[in-house]
């Protein structure tokens, strides 16, 4: 049976703060934007609770809220959200190409301009008492949720840049941080390395892994083993931050747009271009250093701009120079 076929001005893949800021502009610009929500709609400040670094909230909001809030707004100028997961592409390389977007494996989009609003996922250890503990006193960030813990004694795993910046971060604000490596280095950049070594409150612990999350609602502290000689002990602590990296959700990008090694696709100097005319990526899909929910709603309102900007060009390029 032949797929249903939609054609569309501007379609936007993913409803995190990047997708729904670039529907906000696309949709005030008259771009038509149909966004498509993704398995998480909201993307990840639904798995969090208190967002209080987002400007403009004085007393905080929860996430969930927030991403249903700015789900209204871009729907109060036009934009078409629905719930719909992007199963294949085919992407157009020429300018003024039309690009394919499969959903649900059911119907096919054709669009002129492609938003990729994707985001990414943390990794986490994938242990049962992690994941029970999940909200619960586990968090994958630091800068979210480490206002929680302040005075209070914290875990960190991970040995990469984001672990060591987190780990600081953690350590300004919190009574004690011990930060588990499971080498015996710290992959972390010597600058960071030095940061890190010159807090008297962290304490690294090299070849070191969790072995168990305690607590049954929230978590009271950490079963920490050592690698090499398997010796185990408890500490107390009442958070642990993972920050062992995040996967870019762009594998069904792989092989058409320019990423780089880990999946970041990659965009062209202070724009949200990529390599194909007509496509443009914003928010954590294409930022692996900052990953704010500030910064990718910021990504996403350049991504709108450069869409627009980009069918201007191929509608009246004589307008355009
Ligand atoms: P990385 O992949 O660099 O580091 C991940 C860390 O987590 C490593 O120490 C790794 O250990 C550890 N790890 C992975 N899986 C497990 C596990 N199951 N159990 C225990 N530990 C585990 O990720 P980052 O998020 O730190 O950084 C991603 C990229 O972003 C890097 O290129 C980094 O340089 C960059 N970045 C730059 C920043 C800056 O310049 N300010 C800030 C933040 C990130 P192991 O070493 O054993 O593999």
């Amino acid at each position: 049976m032949s797929k249903k076929v939609e054609q569309v001005k501007t379609l936007i893949i993913g409803s995190g703060p990047a997708g729904y800021t670039a529907a906000i502009y696309a949709a005030r610009a008259d771009l038509k934007p149909v966004l498509y929500t993704g398995m998480e709609p909201g993307g990840q400040l639904t798995t969090t609770t208190e967002v209080d670094n987002f400007p403009g909230y004085p007393e905080g909001i929860d996430g969930p809220t927030m991403m249903i809030q700015l789900q209204q707004q871009a729907e109060r100028f036009g934009t078409d959200v629905r719930i719909g997961m992007v199963t294949a592409v085919e992407l157009s390389k020429e300018l003024g190409g039309i690009h394919k977007v499969t959903v649900d494996n059911d119907k096919i989009i054709e669009a002129h301009t492609v938003i990729i609003s994707t985001g990414a996922t943390a990794k986490y250890l994938n242990i049962p008492s992690e994941q029970r503990l999940r909200g619960g006193g586990v968090s994958a960030c630091a800068v979210c949720d480490g206002f929680f813990y302040k005075g209070q004694d914290v875990a960190i795993v991970g040995g990469g840049d984001t672990a060591a910046e987190e780990a600081s971060y953690l350590a300004n604000i919190c009574n004690k941080v011990t930060m588990l490596i499971r080498k015996d280095y710290m992959r972390a950049s010597k600058a960071m390395q030095h940061r890190v070594n010159s807090l008297p409150n962290l304490e690294v612990r090299y070849n070191t892994q969790v072995d168990e999350v305690l607590g049954e609602q929230v978590v009271e502290g950490l079963r920490m083993v050592n690698n090499q000689t398997n010796e185990k002990e408890e500490i107390a602590i009442t958070g642990l931050f993972i920050a062992i990296g995040h996967k870019p959700n762009t594998d069904i990008f792989k092989g058409q747009i320019d990423m780089d090694e880990t999946g970041y696709i990659l965009t062209k100097g202070k724009s949200t271009k990529t390599n194909l005319p007509g496509v443009f990526a914003c928010g954590d899909a294409q930022d692996k250093e900052y990953r704010q929910a500030v910064t990718a709603a910021g990504t996403g309102c350049m991504a709108a701009l450069d869409a627009e900007r980009y069918l201007a060009t191929v509608e009246s390029p004589e307008e355009v120079a």
